[in-house]
């Protein structure tokens, strides 16, 4: 469908996404006059994105409108990629996480790449938004404001950990809440039943783990799930959704729940279990500020903060969801909703970021031994 789109058809689409910066439902009229089409134009094609569910349609007290929907936000961004020449098609999904959808795509030479979109907000944007003060005029665009914020975060830890030779995925491309990177040819840690070094594999994450710190930077969800293990048997990390400065009020516990999460790991998985693991305030000697580099790098404190608090309503919330509580933002007091049964297929779519150079740092490359 997106290949046989035109391009009155993505200037409307734009536009709604334009106008959704300040509006939680685009007026029909904000559309025409943003898409400037002539006249009627924009009503007919708006019905169409509806049609193919890139838009709803949305009639509350005041007005009629329409809303990107999670859809629309892909096309617009895969639009972008091909434009690019980053993108040319879409193959098979290979993960489903709580908040994220991971493609195969390739480009025109077909080199495979990886696509993830991020999808914040899929689980129970409701108990988050009576207290959204933290986001202030931003309040209309939350799914899609928060999705590309997660999308910009990991794209520039990628970004600053891979310039600094850190064994993480190449990030090839951002766009709104998508990022495409380096496919890695490697399997993740969880489904990994048999390593032939454990105590190799075992020291070389814990070094990883204290390297970043060294580097100002705490991962934050090291677990067996974002960690790919290559056939020679190489850590690669993935996944930077918490990754958290040194310098944050809690960056020990951050750093010590990464460890625990090795440590225990390789002790229920692998049967090893070793005395020796980095402590924070031991091994760790800040000597190195990628944590202002990334913020150099558009990722900037404000947008960590936002982050962070969208995180911890999420955690908070977890408590008190209803059970099978899906929803994408909707704000069902002023609304009524005239979707169609395909307008709900947007919120079944719902349901469903520093290999220095040793010679230079002898002391930070020295790595510890944190085999038994
Ligand atoms: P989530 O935020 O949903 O946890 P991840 O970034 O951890 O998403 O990716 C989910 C899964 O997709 C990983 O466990 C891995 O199997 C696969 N994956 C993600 N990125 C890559 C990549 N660059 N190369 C290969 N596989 C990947
Ligand atoms: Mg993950």
């Amino acid at each position: 469908m997106l290949r046989y789109m035109n391009a009155e058809e993505f200037r409307v689409l734009t536009a709604v996404e334009m106008g959704s910066k300040n509006h939680e439902v685009v007026p029909t009229s904000l559309v025409a006059q943003i898409a400037g089409l002539r006249h009627g134009g924009s009503h007919k094609i708006l019905g169409e994105l509806a049609r193919k569910n890139l838009v709803s349609r949305v009639k509350n007290a005041k007005y009629d409108g329409y809303r990107l929907t999670y859809g629309g936000y892909d096309y617009l961004a895969l639009k972008t990629f091909v434009k690019r020449n980053s993108v040319y098609c879409v193959g098979n999904q290979i993960g489903v996480g709580k908040e994220s959808d991971i493609y195969i795509v390739a480009d025109e030479n077909e080199n495979q790449y990886v696509l993830k979109i991020h999808r914040l907000g899929r689980i129970s944007f409701r108990a988050i938004k009576s207290k959204r003060d933290y986001l202030q005029h931003r309040k209309s665009a939350s799914w899609m404001y928060m999705s590309r914020l997660a999308a910009i975060k990991e794209f520039s830890f990628m970004k600053v950990l891979h310039e600094n030779g850190f064994p993480v995925p190449e990030p090839i491309d951002n766009s709104r809440h998508c990022l495409i990177m380096e496919l890695i040819d490697a399997y993740p840690l969880q489904q990994i039943t048999k390593v032939k070094d454990p105590g190799k594999l075992y020291s070389d994450l814990m070094d990883l783990i204290v390297k970043l710190a060294q580097y100002g930077l705490i991962h934050g969800d090291f677990n067996e799930f974002n960690i790919l293990v290559k056939e020679n048997g190489d850590p690669v990390l993935i996944d930077f959704p918490q990754m958290v400065s040194t310098s944050h009020p809690n960056a020990e516990w951050y750093f010590n729940r990464d460890v625990e999460c090795i440590r225990t790991f390789f002790r229920k998985r692998y049967n090893y279990e070793s005395m020796l693991f980095p402590k924070f305030k031991l091994d760790v000697n800040r000597e190195f500020d990628l944590d202002v580099q990334v913020s150099a790098s558009g990722f900037t404190k404000q947008y960590q903060q936002e982050l962070e608090m969208y995180q911890k309503e999420l955690d908070e919330s977890k408590d008190d969801e209803v059970d099978g509580e899906l929803n994408s933002d909707h704000d069902e007091n002023s609304e009524e909703d005239v979707s169609t049964a395909e307008d709900s297929a947007d919120l079944s779519t719902s349901e469903n970021e520093l290999n220095s150079d040793s010679e230079s740092n002898p002391e930070i490359l020295n790595n510890r031994d944190y085999k038994a």
